[in-house]
């Protein structure tokens, strides 16, 4: 096996990874705030974690990854209130339309999703421990850390403390700090929280974002792991808040290796609702592209260059969505035409020396690559080498029918890893197919076509997809 190198944000170097506990890897990996549906932009955080875990199991670790789930801060509890909902119940819409999105971008599940309104006693005892060290005030029933009583803050960003002025506010509803890096452990309810709040030693209120992801990790993969991953907005001040409170709190290291990706961007702009250049899964299925082409889109980049999407559905314009559909087109005719071969295959015939070294540098090329800071490119390349080569053999009919049934082995077996290679209609689910059906059914019953509607929901359950009607639209699962 080559060596496994990471680039670790903690020391700005590409480094040799090794895990604490040999051929296990414990991992954190900052979840959604389900206030709403995930944007691409946040799929490409979780699919650089996808391609991580996966290559870790690849090289044969076990990993126990934990993702958080962020149902309780001031956007879950402003919308909420809007839709006069509880905020469980608000919270449950977006936390199930992310795990479809999971499911249809092939993300593998992490082994836990917690949730933070799960876990508000080990936030408690967390920000108890930090009181009892002295790095905590309160100011108006709320308690904030104090950032001059960690002098290591600052190190994973390289943000100097004195390059933050004071009075620079970072979250603009914490009037009471301090100093403007402080930040809020606990958060005092007042009349705008309503119905949301813990009655806890602390007092009467809520947990900061920050806290739940320290103590979290601590629950489920101890106070001290191996690797914590997000988005580099996540890095300053969310990550160095978490190494405070955990550092502080636990008087332990916290992570080893800090892992972040770089962000998309819409047509070399950032993503954000107020421009306009917000997309969705399913505003994406919508326009025709299946999950499998955004999955390779949003995978083909190496996770430490931004990428850009360049897109305007309206306007015709679907250039990067397209290249990764005919990439995939092409790795599709490849394997049509291996298993067409592949059929005539009888029992003790020999490969050919050609296609076993072809098969052999194909997969030194793949793994090398993803070891060395998850190349992507390059392992993206070793797929494609072995398609242009296949068909260079399969033209000169060099190929023979067992040479193909092994090709066709490799680039599943490499699925494990890369999880495109399977085209859309053998996961059993057509997802475009099925949202164009529920857009009919929404448009028959806004034509009072009741008996229409109907009928596509029964033909619809029939396939064992169970449509769900709520206030934000219909959502389908496979049952
Ligand atoms: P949030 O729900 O905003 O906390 O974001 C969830 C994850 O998505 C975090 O790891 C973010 O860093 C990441 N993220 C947010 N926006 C983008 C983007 N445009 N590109 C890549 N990752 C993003
Ligand atoms: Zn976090």
């Amino acid at each position: 096996m080559p060596t496994l190198r990471f680039y670790n944000t903690l020391t700005n170097w590409k480094e040799d990874f090794h895990p604490l506990i040999p051929g296990e890897v414990r991992m954190y990996t900052c979840g959604p705030t389900v206030h709403d549906f995930a944007h691409i932009g946040n799929f490409r955080a979780y699919l650089f974690e996808d391609l991580l875990r996966r290559t870790l199991k690849y090289l044969g670790f076990r990993v126990i990854q934990v993702m958080n789930l962020t149902d309780v801060d001031d956007k879950t509890i402003r919308k909420s209130q809007a839709k006069s909902m509880t905020l469980r119940d608000y919270t449950a819409i977006y936390k199930e339309a992310f795990f479809q999105d999971l499911d249809a971008l092939r993300i593998e599940r992490a082994e836990v999703y917690p949730a933070a309104t799960d876990h508000v006693p080990e936030m408690v005892e967390l920000i108890r421990r930090l009181v009892e060290k002295g790095h905590t005030y309160e100011a108006d029933g709320s308690i904030y850390f104090r950032i001059s009583s960690f002098p290591e803050y600052g190190k994973l960003s390289n943000i100097r403390a004195d390059e933050l002025r004071a009075g620079v506010r970072v979250d603009a509803d914490e009037y009471e700090k301090e100093d403007v890096r402080d930040f809020a452990l606990w958060k005092a309810w007042t009349p705008e929280d309503g119905e949301v709040y813990w009655e806890t030693a602390l007092g009467k209120g809520r947990p900061g974002w920050h806290i739940e992801c320290s103590a979290m990790a601590a629950r489920y993969l101890g106070t001290h792991f191996d690797i914590h991953t997000g988005g580099v907005d996540n890095i300053f001040p969310h990550h160095e808040n978490e190494i405070a409170q955990s550092v502080c709190g636990f008087g332990t290291k916290f992570a080893n290796y800090w892992l972040h990706n770089a962000h998309l961007v819409v047509n070399g702009e950032k993503m954000s609702k107020s421009l306009g250049n917000f997309y969705t899964l399913r505003d994406v299925t919508s326009a025709g592209f299946s999950p499998r082409v955004v999955r390779y889109f949003l995978l083909s980049a190496h996770y430490r260059q931004p990428l850009n999407l360049v897109y305007d559905p309206r306007a015709g314009v679907t250039e990067s969505l397209d290249a990764a559909r005919s990439a995939l087109g092409r790795l599709d005719e490849f394997r049509v035409k291996l298993t067409e071969l592949g059929r005539r295959s009888a029992a003790g015939d020999l490969q050919s020396r050609e296609v076993s070294d072809l098969l052999d540098k194909a997969e030194e090329a793949l793994v090398a690559a993803l070891a060395n800071d998850l190349d992507v490119s390059g392992a993206l390349g070793a797929v494609f080498t072995l398609v242009k080569e296949g068909n260079r053999l399969l033209a000169s009919g060099e190929m023979t029918p067992t040479d193909a049934v092994a090709v066709n082995d490799k680039l599943q077996r490499w699925d494990r890893v890369l999880g495109v290679v399977e085209p859309e209609a053998e996961t059993g689910v057509d997802a475009e197919r099925i949202e164009a059906l529920i857009r009919e059914r929404n448009e028959a019953r806004q034509a009072k076509n009741f008996a229409r509607a109907d009928e596509i929901r029964q033909q619809l359950l029939r396939e064992g997809i169970v449509l769900q009607d709520s206030p934000t639209g219909t959502r389908w699962k496979k049952e």
